[in-house]
């Protein structure tokens, strides 16, 4: 605020009240000589009028110092150039507005002066309604270094410097920039989220450069809001990591808080009002997701809705499996994944497995195959309606003809084909890929599998 508080004397005309003469002064660094004056007094009590001149005359409460007397000559310099109005009283000026008065804005101007970052351009992008709004609140303190971090509870004597260093690694004074950048937990969150997304990032020293380098995303509209959205997600999910240990003491695996940053991003989604076809467990399975999301193209390729094959929950008491194979041509890999859901949407079952090298529409049916296997071994799930879904119309197709096929498929086949019409309540029907995320993304991981993976949840 000192240093807010300078006047331009140009402005003092008119009549002039210590107040004035004083914040001038204290813009100036001449602070300390005037702790030793009456600071309310009024101008007019601190000098004298010598016919149409005035003497300044001050008078301290102690010795000035050899570099008092600096101040004071550096003090005299400028108040030696005010001019006084003998006929008017003193009254308070704020020199910043242009009407004298105080003003939000005229102090906000102010700020901006002494310290750039307060108001720039840069945070017009903070408050972008993507996270609740004391989210918001708290990135914006911690971009301004206001947050009470252990290191600042030190400076402030609030706790011994002893206790100043990292709520996580204890190896470093706890800081905005070491918290929420350079500490080891922080920076493999960091590198996990560019990990998922192919790109290399060098970390900048400060949380502001940070900040700027991440809203220079140039992607869709709809990624581009859930790259923004992230940053506060990662800053605020380390905050809240580093409270539950302070305050407790419990930890988070790096595992438990990549998911606690896909599960706030879903949950603040929703308040986006895009159409995003994903639950948080296919995004946590796939985050993948986020980025090929449909829901991306509708500012881009405006596309009607009823052409966007997205995921739906089976009737009630019904199961939906959905399957998919994947092919790794240069290493002649194939595997298979699918995931079955209730009409909640809830994961009930999940499998990624290698399969040996088939072309695409063999490895599909190899991929319902398994479905249906696992449904015949468990009376929970055989006992209900049951939908298969593929995105391949082949294999589909295949299935749900009595007979014809490759030749090289006919025990499979023969095996959906009577499970189907003997065994289950069940149909096989074909859906575009964009309903198949999550099995598509099992399929994928189960490329790198040397063995079978398979859950019930
Ligand atoms: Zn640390």
């Amino acid at each position: 605020m000192e240093q807010v508080l300078q006047l331009d004397p140009r402005l003092m005309g008119g009549g002039v009240g210590f107040q004035d003469a004083e914040a001038e002064i204290v813009g100036n660094g001449l602070v300390d000589p005037l702790e030793d004056v009456n600071q309310l007094a009024s101008v007019s009590s601190l000098g004298f009028w010598d016919g149409s001149k005035w003497y300044w005359s001050l008078d301290w409460k102690r010795a000035l110092r050899p570099r008092d007397v600096e101040d004071l000559d550096h003090l005299l310099s400028i108040v030696g150039h005010v001019s006084l109005d003998v006929s008017s009283s003193d009254k308070f000026i704020w020199a910043p507005d242009k009407n004298g008065r105080f003003s939000v804005s005229s102090i906000t101007k102010e700020l901006d002066k002494t310290s750039p970052m307060v108001s720039s351009d840069i945070f017009k992008s903070l408050w972008k309604g993507l996270v609740p709004h004391r989210i918001d609140i708290f990135v914006w303190f911690a971009l301004m270094g206001k947050l009470n971090t252990k290191g600042k509870l030190v400076r402030l004597s609030i706790i011994p410097p002893s206790e100043a260093s990292c709520s996580f690694c204890k190896q470093h004074i706890e800081d905005e920039e070491h918290l929420f950048i350079h500490c080891e937990l922080s920076r493999k969150l960091w590198y996990w989220w560019f990990a998922l997304w192919d790109i290399s990032w060098v970390l900048p020293r400060s949380l502001k450069d940070l900040f700027l380098q991440w809203n220079n995303c140039h992607a869709d509209c709809f990624f581009k809001k859930v790259w923004k959205a992230t940053f506060c997600i990662i800053l605020w999910t380390l905050w809240k990591e580093r409270n539950a240990r302070v305050f407790s003491n419990i930890v988070c695996s790096d595992k438990q808080l990549q998911d606690m940053v896909l599960l706030r991003l879903c949950w603040w989604i929703k308040g986006w009002q895009d159409p995003f076809p994903y639950s948080s467990n296919e995004v946590m399975l796939n985050p993948k997701c986020l980025k090929g999301c449909l829901a991306a193209g509708r500012n881009v390729n405006p596309a009607p809705s009823h052409e966007i094959p997205l995921w739906s929950p089976p009737p009630q008491s019904s199961f939906k499996w959905n399957t998919d194979a994947s092919l790794d041509p240069i290493r002649s890999r194939s595997a298979i994944g699918g995931v079955l859901r209730d009409s909640f949407g809830n994961f009930m079952c999940i499998f990624s497995c290698p399969i040996p090298h088939l072309e695409i529409n063999s490895a599909e049916v190899y991929a319902l195959f398994r479905a249906v296997k696992i449904s015949l071994s468990s009376p929970l799930i055989n006992s209900n309606h049951l939908i298969f879904e593929s995105d391949s119309a082949n294999a589909v197709k295949w299935c749900n003809e009595r007979s014809g096929g490759p030749w090289n498929l006919n025990f499979m086949l023969n095996f959906i084909r009577s499970a189907i019409h003997s065994h289950l309540n069940a149909k096989i029907i074909h859906k575009g890929r964009g309903s198949n995320a999550v099995a598509d993304a099992l399929a994928k991981s189960g490329i790198r599998r040397e063995n079978d993976f398979m859950a019930w949840l």
